[in-house]
């Protein structure tokens, strides 16, 4: 999956996602890349989401929408993303995720679980010369 959340020089904010889709899928499967809220979601007032991981068990959470959600009801993007994912870690302790918030201001922030390894996701901006990677640790409980 490749999401990606933007704000131009105006402060418009968009968000979009793409996905590979999942190993050993049904064919026909859309996945979670192209359903609002799950994949991606944004509201221009708040701020942006971009979700990658086990889209099937995604798409049941709406993990973008409750993201920006929390940051409309005062979460920064950290806590916005970290409730996202344990909302489903709650449900299926197993589940791959990562879910990546900025807000309007363009702070971001980010959490997943279930990966073998450490998160990562990349930003850039403002007078920024190069792309900063930050790696996110995976939730557990
Ligand atoms: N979320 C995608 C899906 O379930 C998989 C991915 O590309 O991360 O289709």
């Amino acid at each position: 999956t490749i999401s990606l959340m933007a704000i131009d020089a105006a402060g418009i904010m968009a968000a979009g996602t793409s996905t590979n889709g999942a190993s050993f899928k049904v064919p026909g499967r859309v996945g979670d890349g192209p359903i609002t809220g799950s994949g991606s979601y944004v509201d221009g007032d708040v701020g942006a989401c971009g979700a990658t991981g086990d889209g099937d068990i995604m798409m049941r959470f709406l993990p973008c929408y409750q993201a920006v959600e929390n940051l409309r009801r005062g979460m920064n993007p950290e806590e916005a993303a970290y409730d996202a994912v344990l909302r489903m870690v709650r449900k299926y302790p197993a589940v791959a995720s990562g879910i990546v918030v900025v807000d309007k201001d363009g702070e971001h922030g980010a959490a997943a679980s279930g990966w073998g390894g450490t998160f990562t996701y990349a930003f850039r901006g403002g007078l920024m010369n190069a792309t900063n990677v930050v790696g996110v640790p995976n939730i557990c409980v």
